[in-house]
């Protein structure tokens, strides 16, 4: 009797699929899978807290390692700016961190505060919209490089993954101290960045850094005038 792999449809007649290795019969679901899977996601061997910790310690290197070299070291880059941006807006919402630093002057209803608020309530997919932004002005400054626009963008969730990750713990702490923190927690923010594009480009070169800082600064000043510019749109096209 011979059977066809459910992955990728070779032939099997073993235990497991002579091209891609994947078993002619999957075991069933069972506590053993569930602890397993668990491990998988907090293991410090792959896993997010290995991630987190490889971004930390040499963000430039296991990125460009993950582009070129080996895709299961790291979590998957998208998902990971997503899930960081989830923890961020959780406890966002539980400490309320943005109060008192985020305020509309005018309590008018426009088009362009609805976008802000989304952008606010929905960090994880703003972050990559904010990416393609970022993502054109690095593929300007770092033209030289062989990056594709579609590299830099992997580059960018990991970087702004972290990033959303470093405002959470200044959240936190600001939760639970009553000390106004997230000036410097975006401060923070924004010298990680700086210091993790620049040294995925050119970790020798001072203007890398340079260039990364104004790529990430340019980034999102186009990106909040698009807001404001397709804001502004909206409201003269209802209001005439
Ligand atoms: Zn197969």
């Amino acid at each position: 009797m011979v059977e066809n792999c459910k992955n990728c449809e070779t032939e099997v007649t073993q235990n497991y699929c002579p091209n891609c290795g994947h078993p002619a019969i999957l075991k069933r679901i069972d506590g053993h899978y569930i602890l397993h899977e668990i491990r998988n996601v907090l293991n410090f061997e792959k896993g997010i807290l290995f991630t987190i910790r490889e971004l930390t310690i040499n963000p430039g290197k296991n990125i460009k390692d993950f582009l070129n070299e080996n895709r299961n070291r790291l979590v998957k880059p998208i998902v990971f700016l997503i899930v960081a941006s989830l923890i961020y807006t959780v406890f966002n919402n539980f400490f309320n961190i943005e109060d008192g630093y985020i305020n509309y002057s005018d309590n008018k209803e426009s088009a362009t505060l609805t976008i802000f608020k989304w952008v606010q309530g929905n960090y994880g997919y703003a972050n990559i919209i904010m990416a393609l932004f970022i993502g054109l002005w690095l593929k300007l400054f770092f033209r030289k490089h062989q990056y594709n626009f579609f590299e830099i963008l992997i580059l960018l969730c990991f970087v702004m993954g972290i990033g959303m990750l470093i405002y959470t713990v200044f959240g936190i702490v600001q939760g639970l101290t009553d000390i106004k923190l997230m000036q410097a927690g975006a401060i923070v923010g924004f010298i990680y960045t700086t210091y993790a594009v620049g040294q995925f480009f050119d970790k020798r070169k001072l203007l890398s850094y340079v260039k990364a800082l104004f790529a990430y600064l340019l980034g999102m000043l186009t990106f909040s005038l698009s807001a404001i510019a397709i804001g502004t749109i909206i409201d003269l096209t209802i209001q005439k």
